[in-house]
């Protein structure tokens, strides 16, 4: 007869399931820091759909998701299931797991009671149309991440999982091993062999971003395995050794540089042609340690907005950047010209289907995929697992935590298919990577996106304005609209042609227009050529916040007031400091 419950590590009879189960729990009342958040308790273990199989967890993968669960930001995932008809009041995490199967639901055919088993974290339903009409499911409205955006994750002694997430472990791999890698390493493998004519191949050169973090590490071995040289990017020597003994050809120190961050504007020639000096000095590096002058085929990236524009230039002729985070920051700024001119390709990409995730488990279980465990811990440890990662304070690689299993070590139960060298990090390395974004997000869709409230005073861009409009000609010379500027203390000089303004000359134009240029031969260009041309306009009555909207989205510091669609004056930021800081 089944026990109720059973305790932590008293691995009931196989195939006999309890009334309860010891799990991990969050709760909205206790949102906040991991170690507050995360909280024993047991509780009832869930039935399963005819789908669905309900496994044994031997060890659970750690992810920055439920750091994000626990503090209950930027979504609060109970109240978002709860609002979709979902009855309970917690979440229990967890987005990777090894275990054996207990129990398994009656259309469930590939796996059986006893099988022991990794999953893979991409939930969808079944009987969606676009999954039943052959579609790829990570574009179905109804995927969501395990243990993330769905309750029952792996920080438990059962978890609810469906049959198609269930893969074969690798048997050289014991339990903690086997559940630190499925979600990165699957990530990894749909981003580089997942995009149609640009999937990486033998003989392909790739760069990977973060060589020595949890995508890199494993974005080096699948590189590896498919024939191709990577490149990898470190931010530290002492990384070069680890990156190397997974399969890297050659390492780069990402310090050696200082061209990292957003675009400079492209008239601004000075900015542009120091940023040119570093990138191409980079793309010289990246010749060096691969011994000969190739550009990289496929670009690994997720740091996102400081090495994008990089990973752009350096990518080859026909080549693609992949990237599946921006984990220094959403904008990323891209010369169009390298883009089109050179058919570059920039792909988003966002984890993997049942198929990519079998596929690299494939590469698992020949032995050919070190799973980077750079740290394990016990059951109890799961709250400070995860704190250290809300502190930066974990170390590269992958984590993971023992739940059924009793000890570290146990569960490998035979030899590696080839010998397996485990990479070691070096001693104290922790994290100095920004907290990334939740791996899985409900973005806002084009037309039901809910208005966001903006706290707003009702001050509107006419009670700042500085009424009248300084105009000049697209034929004045450089040197008239200097002295224009100088006469009034103004920023800027509206260009107007035929009653219609046409463009802004700015502080900012004529400065461009002075570099490579003796001062004479600035003040005789005419304003129609160093012009911003269009003018960014604002009416009178639009509220002050949507104006400053305005001035960000474009990173410029004036609009032209307009008032029945004629110019009347000119608003700057200059004026909105004024008012939100005082004079
Ligand atoms: P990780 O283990 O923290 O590794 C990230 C690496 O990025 C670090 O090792 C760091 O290496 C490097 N890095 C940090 N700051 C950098 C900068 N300014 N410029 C260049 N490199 C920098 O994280 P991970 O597990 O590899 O995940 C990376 C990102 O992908 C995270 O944002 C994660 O949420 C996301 N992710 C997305 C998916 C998806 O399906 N969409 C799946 C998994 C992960 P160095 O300091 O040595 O350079």
């Amino acid at each position: 007869m089944a026990k109720e419950l059973y305790n932590l590590g008293e691995m009931p009879p196989l195939g006999v399931i309890p009334k309860k189960m010891h799990a991990w729990l969050i709760r909205a009342e206790r949102f906040g820091k991991p170690t507050e958040a995360f909280q024993q308790e047991v509780v009832d273990v869930p039935s399963i759909a005819d789908d669905e199989v309900l496994v044994y967890v031997m060890a659970a993968g750690i992810n920055y998701n439920n750091v994000w669960a626990g503090l209950g930001i930027p979504v609060n995932v109970i109240g978002a299931r709860n609002k979709a008809g979902e009855k309970e009041d917690f979440h229990i995490g967890g987005s990777d797991a090894s275990g054996i199967v207990y129990k398994v639901g009656k259309d469930v055919t590939n796996v059986k009671v006893g099988d022991e088993v990794v999953m893979h974290c991409g939930q969808y339903s079944r009987n969606c149309e676009w999954v039943k009409n052959g579609g790829d499911p990570m574009y179905s409205p109804t995927f969501r991440i395990w243990g993330y955006e769905t309750n029952w994750g792996s920080f438990a002694q059962f978890t609810k999982v469906q049959a198609q997430q269930c893969m074969p472990k690798p048997k050289h791999m014991n339990w903690e091993e086997a559940a630190a890698y499925t979600l990165v390493a699957a990530t990894a493998w749909r981003m580089l062999h997942g995009w149609g004519a640009n999937a990486i191949k033998k003989g392909d050169v790739a760069l990977i971003w973060g060589g020595a973090g949890g995508l890199g590490s494993m974005a080096i071995q699948i590189a590896k395995a498919a024939g191709a040289s990577s490149v990898a990017m470190v931010s530290g020597e002492d990384k070069f050794d680890y990156c190397m003994k997974l399969g890297a050809k050659g390492c780069i120190n990402r310090n050696d540089f200082d061209h990292w961050g957003m675009l400079p504007h492209w008239k601004d020639n000075v900015g542009y042609a120091k940023w040119m000096k570093g990138v191409r000095a980079f793309g010289a590096k990246i010749w060096e340690v691969l011994g000969e002058k190739r550009a990289p085929n496929i670009v690994f990236e997720h740091p996102g907005e400081t090495t994008i524009p990089t990973s752009i230039f350096v990518c080859d002729t026909g080549g693609m950047v992949v990237v599946c985070a921006g984990t220094t920051g959403y904008n990323a700024t891209v010369d169009l010209r390298y883009l089109w001119m050179r058919q570059k390709r920039l792909q988003g990409s966002h984890f993997a289907n049942t198929e990519q995730s079998n596929q690299m488990n494939e590469l698992a279980l020949r032995g050919l995929l070190d799973p980077c465990l750079s740290r394990a811990f016990t059951y109890d440890e799961i709250p400070v697992a995860h704190q250290l990662m809300h502190d930066n304070k974990h170390p590269h690689g992958n984590m993971a935590v023992l739940v059924g299993a009793t000890a570290f070590g146990q569960g490998a139960s035979g030899k590696p298919p080839v010998a397996i060298s485990h990479p070691t990090l070096p001693k104290g390395d922790v994290h100095t990577t920004p907290h990334p974004y939740p791996m899985s997000e409900p973005l806002p869709s084009i037309a039901e996106a809910a208005a966001i409230t903006i706290a707003d005073d009702g001050t509107q861009v006419k009670d700042l304005m500085h009424r009248g409009i300084i105009a000049c000609t697209p034929g004045d010379t450089v040197g008239q609209v200097a002295k224009t500027m100088v006469d009034h203390e103004i920023h800027a000089v509206v260009v107007m042609d035929g009653g219609l303004a046409v463009g802004v000359v700015s502080q900012t134009d004529m400065v461009l227009a002075r570099q490579g240029r003796t001062s004479e031969e600035a003040r005789a260009m005419r304003a129609g050529d160093i012009m911003t041309p269009g003018c960014a306009t604002c009416d009178a009555h639009m509220l002050l916040s949507d104006a400053v909207s305005l001035m960000t989205g474009r990173r410029m510091h004036r609009l032209v007031v307009t008032e029945n669609s004629q110019p009347v004056g000119v608003i700057s930021m200059t004026d909105v400091v004024r008012k939100i800081i005082g004079e």
